[in-house]
């Protein structure tokens, strides 16, 4: 029975969400546990995912976080989860990096990610996934 789960997202990918889905409802069926859902803000390119354009007028990074929180908010709803049991949280840096910070910092019991992007098929896990199972200090679950 876990008591604390992070699930981080790339907003980015639909597809990789859709394929976690399942696997996160298992888990929180009984509705006991507290998700935590992360995404991070890598780096420029990623913002056209927003529907920011990348502009001489770039706004504020405070901003493409509130849009990255609000888009990851819309995402979350079709995970079905209770509201008082969600947490969602917005960061720039590296994710790999955020998402073990996040994992201590909320004490997580267990990581669901997703292997890696799936035209990606040269790489068997994703940098992302390979460093979180590599570091988290909390079983992960990596879903292919
Ligand atoms: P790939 O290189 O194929 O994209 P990754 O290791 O980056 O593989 O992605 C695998 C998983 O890592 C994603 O499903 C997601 O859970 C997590 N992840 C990747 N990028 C981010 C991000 N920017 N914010 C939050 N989670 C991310």
């Amino acid at each position: 029975m876990y008591n604390t789960i992070l699930v981080p997202i790339d907003i980015s990918e639909d597809d990789l969400t859709h394929m976690v889905i399942p696997y996160v409802q298992a888990h929180t069926a009984l509705n006991t546990a507290k998700v935590h859902f992360l995404t991070v803000i890598p780096s420029q390119p990623y913002y056209s995912s927003l529907g920011l354009a990348y502009s001489v007028e770039m706004p504020k990074m405070k901003e493409f976080q509130h849009a990255a929180l609000s888009k990851l908010d819309e995402i979350v709803k079709q995970f079905k989860i209770p509201a008082d049991k969600i947490q969602t949280h917005a960061v720039t840096g590296s994710p790999k990096d955020q998402i073990l910070k996040l994992a201590e910092m909320v004490s997580a019991d267990l990581i669901i990610i997703a292997s890696h992007k799936p035209d990606i098929s040269t790489y068997l896990l994703g940098s992302n996934a390979a460093a979180v199972v590599r570091h988290a200090k909390c079983p992960v679950l990596v879903v292919r």
